[in-house]
């Protein structure tokens, strides 16, 4: 078969590779379609993100569908020739958040297309993917393209989870990559009453309007584009960032409620908050602080 290694930075090569026989719960699976994660990206351009970085050659790709080939022993539930959404997570079912039923925060996770362990996990992006029986989610119904959003839907209804009930509640979404789009759709669909989505380009943002976005604010042409939402301390009673911008963070503050809840999608390396939390000094040499849209002079003793 061939799959999609990557040597080095925008070294990626098409290369033959062995196809294993599924073993006792396992399946092998016809690759159908695959979604370019955000972090396939950094692998390819910069060989990596954070401190990871590749060390050999790797296969990407992580966002996968495709159709069950043949099945191992003990495998039930599935069906050859059935679509499935694949997730990429391969928890050890060992470690203490495992035997918790934290599989996500697994210690020994095995994360198709990581460079995080090595001997690295081998990605998706490949013509045929072996995989545990409990990957693989049916998809009857779903184009593979559909199937392939699985893992990105998935973030995205964890991210709206952790803001608690969404009905009727206003929700600001900062950025509208596939994570920020897939966001709007998830809070639309838990019943937010007003979505505001902002971003930077025309795309992204006709695409958040044609998704669930009740409004979009292009940011880039319209810097004080949530202004109008700061009066009486806020507007939106949840924040889902997906930026990963401190820039975006920082701005959307003062358009929140108090007591909104933010939601941190986005990774974008190091992110400051602002909290206001200046020593007095600061506050003389600044002249002013600002707290929900207002200023309020200071005055040195
Ligand atoms: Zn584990």
């Amino acid at each position: 078969m061939k799959a999609l290694v990557l040597h080095a930075p925008r070294d990626l090569r098409i290369e033959e590779r062995e196809v294993s026989r599924p073993g006792p719960g396992e399946v092998l699976i016809k690759m159908a379609a695959g979604g370019i994660c955000g972090s396939d990206l950094h692998y390819f351009n910069h060989g990596g993100w954070g401190t990871v970085r590749i060390k050999e050659p790797m296969i990407l790709g992580h966002e996968v569908a495709g159709h069950v080939l043949s099945l191992g022993d003990g495998v039930d539930g599935l069906r050859e020739g059935q679509l499935v959404a694949v997730s990429p997570s391969r928890p050890c079912q060992a470690c203490r958040y495992c035997r918790e039923g934290r599989h996500n925060a697994c210690l020994n996770m095995r994360f198709y297309g990581s460079a995080m362990p090595f001997p690295h996990v081998q990605g998706a992006f490949r013509e045929h993917l072996l995989a545990d029986a409990a990957q693989c989610a049916p998809a009857d119904g779903l184009s593979p393209g559909e199937a392939a959003m699985a893992e990105p839907l998935a973030v995205c209804l964890h991210a709206a989870r952790q803001a608690g009930p969404l009905l009727g509640k206003r929700v600001l979404v900062t950025g509208c990559g596939p994570i920020g789009i897939l966001s709007v759709m998830a809070a639309r669909r838990a019943g937010a009453a007003e979505i505001v989505a902002t971003d930077l380009t025309d795309f992204t943002l006709t695409t958040a309007a044609a998704n669930g976005a009740d409004r979009v604010i292009d940011m880039a042409k319209d810097p004080a584009g949530l202004k109008t939402y700061e009066d009486e301390k806020g507007y939106f009673d949840v924040l889902i960032e997906c930026t990963g911008v401190a820039a975006a963070l920082a701005g959307a503050i003062p358009a929140l409620r108090p007591g909104a809840v933010i939601v941190q999608v986005g990774l974008g390396g190091d992110m400051t908050l602002p909290m206001q939390a200046l020593t007095v000094k600061e506050l003389e040499l600044r002249g002013s602080f600002r707290f929900h849209g207002e200023e309020f002079p200071v005055k040195a003793e």
